[in-house]
């Protein structure tokens, strides 16, 4: 299967552009092919969007309209969620029942539903007499044509994140997937038409980084919103100053889980482990960096280890595994590349740390357990995006809370401990844009998902992120 351009509610040939192969990670197979997309292309995108912006076919629709067409589309998705599960499941390695149709895609599926039900929330201030003789009005209105740039971690999940905010908010959209993991966004082109979302609302390209450079430098993109890694973030932000637009972006992390002497170490190392693993630890918010009070730490580190080689890692439509391969080889040699200098520095390979001898296959990579690394090395500093986790003690609340802090990263982080005061405390000192107590992961439609820090602004999820889609304009009224 070749992939062309989804431009103004149709499949278009690239002006120009070559195609690119589309890998199984489980595999190494190539599984379909796509378009990179071109300048003139990108630009094609931006006309289609901004006229389809500014004719009002779609931001002027009420937002009960625009509502019922977001909530077509998610029903779309559901009665296919098998096919797109198996399509996420065959261009991600991700185990299919435990992650693509168990996590995925239903969360894909409820998000698109809680967008369309924000659509119609008009909470807030909107009318007043401010200054006498006369009313103020406040007017909650579209940002304007948006380019929203994915990664490949959790494809469709991050894209429907992205669109349906954008969607709601009366916006229109020029969507690029990650080069690696396009399919599943690019099935949601026809469903959009189907859906009633009007030609030229959303528009999709594929193509590599420069595609998403294009987006960002295109005049016509007032704002642009990124799912990616914090380096691409920064890059983002200085081109997008030429044209000043708004960025949201959502960028790496580096999570803490940080354990109390009151804590449970067998609980505590099986979370730990799933959350290490989960998504073969390609997550923002993967816990990396357990820190554990001195006195627990060698039976924490212990239990960790052996949850850690617990995990079952395998085939992706092996219903009984948790873990599958890396997105591609490059990304299994970073990860390596990781493990080995952690090792030259004086850390510990407690458990993993190589290719699984059964697994030769594709980019496996085995659960991975260091200790005894340098808080300033690049192990516990920098985003593995791996099975990779690292143990290390803390003498004191106060160090616990120095420790974790102490990366550029601020996106999510955990306290497990029976101690509401101390909860409460240690919550407010991390700087973290998520802090869970007892737990590591959830994340629900309703609550607000983003960073602090490197970690970037803006926010996912919630009614806060259909905010950042919208911009508000005051009206006075001269009675
Ligand atoms: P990446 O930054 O390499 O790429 C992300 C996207 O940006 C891709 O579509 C890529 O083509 C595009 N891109 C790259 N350079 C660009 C440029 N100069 N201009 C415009 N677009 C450009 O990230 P990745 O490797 O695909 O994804 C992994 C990263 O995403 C990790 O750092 C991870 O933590 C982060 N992530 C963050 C969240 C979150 O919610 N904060 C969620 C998932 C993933």
């Amino acid at each position: 299967m070749a992939y062309k351009l989804w431009l103004n509610g149709e499949w278009q040939d690239s002006d120009g552009g070559a195609l690119m192969d589309i890998e199984n990670p489980a595999t190494g197979e190539i599984i379909a092919q796509v378009t990179e997309a071109t300048r003139s292309d990108v630009d094609r995108a931006a006309q289609a969007a901004h006229a389809a912006f500014y004719d009002g076919r779609w931001s002027r629709l009420t937002p009960g309209d625009r509502s019922q067409a977001l909530w077509r589309l998610a029903d779309l998705i559901n009665a296919r969620i098998e096919e797109f599960s198996r399509a996420e499941t065959d261009n991600t390695g991700k185990p299919y029942k435990f992650l693509s149709l168990g996590g995925d895609l239903p969360f894909a599926v409820d998000n698109l539903r809680f967008f369309a039900a924000a659509a119609r929330d008009t909470h807030g201030s909107h009318a007043g007499e401010f200054l006498s003789g006369y009313t103020s009005m406040y007017r909650r209105e579209p940002v304007g044509v948006v380019g929203q740039i994915a990664p490949w971690n959790y494809p469709l999940l991050m894209a429907i994140w992205k669109i349906g905010p954008a969607l709601a908010a009366g916006c229109t959209v020029i969507l690029k997937p990650a080069p690696t993991t396009p399919l599943t966004t690019l099935m949601l082109a026809e469903l959009s038409a189907e859906a009633g979302i009007p030609p030229g609302v959303l528009n999709i390209v594929t193509g590599g980084n420069d595609v998403g450079q294009a987006i960002v430098e295109h005049p016509l993109v007032r704002m642009v919103s990124l799912t990616g890694s914090a380096n691409t973030g920064k890059k983002i932000m200085r081109t997008a100053a030429d044209t000043l637009k708004r960025v949201h972006l959502e960028l790496g992390g580096k999570a803490p889980f940080i354990v109390f002497d009151d804590a449970d170490p067998a609980a505590v190392a099986d979370i730990a482990a799933f959350a290490a693993t989960v998504n073969t630890g390609q997550d923002c918010t993967a816990a990396t960096r357990v820190y554990v009070s001195q006195d627990k730490l060698t039976r924490v580190q212990d239990a960790l280890v052996a949850a850690m080689r617990a995990t079952p890692v395998g085939a992706p439509y092996d219903d009984a595994v948790k873990m599958g391969p890396l997105i591609s080889r490059a990304q299994r040699e970073r990860v390596m590349g990781f493990v080995e200098r952690a090792k030259n520095d004086g850390a510990k390979i407690l458990t993993g740390g190589n290719i699984p001898a059964h697994w030769q296959q594709g980019y496996y990579f085995e659960p991975t357990v260091i200790a005894q690394a340098d808080q300033t090395s690049e192990i516990i500093q920098n985003e593995v995006f791996g099975p990779v986790i690292t143990v290390s003690a803390f003498q004191d609340e106060a160090a616990a809370i120095r420790l974790a802090n102490d990366v550029v990263y601020g996106l999510a982080a955990s306290v497990w401990t029976n101690d509401v005061g101390r909860a409460l405390r240690v919550s407010r000192d991390l700087e973290f844009g998520t802090v869970w107590i007892n737990d590591h992961l959830p994340l629900t439609s309703e609550t607000p998902h983003g960073g602090f820090k490197q970690s970037g602004f803006g926010k996912d999820l919630s009614a806060e992120a259909l905010g950042d889609y919208q911009i508000t304009k005051h009206v006075m009224f001269k009675q």
